[in-house]
């Protein structure tokens, strides 16, 4: 599935092509998800149909390499509340299979854990790579 910036509601989400019933024309969705207070929430937003729409055909060339100059500060934040999503969601994982016994509370509590760990890391990480980055722009403003 490839992700975009979907031009509609500015999230990150998934690109996706339906048919209608009784049509043969596709049309063009984003499907977003976000965890909120322990739930998945999932939304749609529509484009158009495939091709002959504005917010369709932009989107489709909306790799997130190519993303407005000004969509950067956007990108990277959902990318840190996605970090932050996934985790939130193998955590409600882990919970749902130990509430059905397919999973011992011990294994799913180190599930947790993990979970939560690789992302606080890698938030972390990303962290100091923010701090650098900000730290190259006052060396060029310093030096200049
Ligand atoms: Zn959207």
């Amino acid at each position: 599935m490839t992700v975009v910036l979907c031009p509609r509601c500015r999230e990150l989400g998934y690109l996706k092509e339906e048919g209608r019933q009784g049509t043969s024309r596709a049309y063009l969705f984003v499907v977003h998800m976000r965890s909120e207070g322990g739930r998945r929430v999932q939304w749609k937003c529509y484009l158009g149909p495939k091709g002959s729409y504005s917010h369709a055909n932009s989107v489709l060339s909306l790799a997130l390499a190519n993303a407005f100059e000004e969509d950067y500060e956007v990108v990277a934040r959902l990318a840190a509340s996605r970090l932050v999503e996934k985790a939130l969601l193998a955590v409600e994982e882990a919970e749902r299979l130990a509430e059905r016994g397919r999973l011992s509370a011990e294994e799913a509590k180190v599930r947790k854990r993990e979970a939560v760990e690789r992302a606080t890391k890698a938030l972390e990480e990303l962290k100091r790579y923010v701090e650098r980055c900000a730290e190259r722009l006052r060396e060029a403003l310093e030096a200049g």
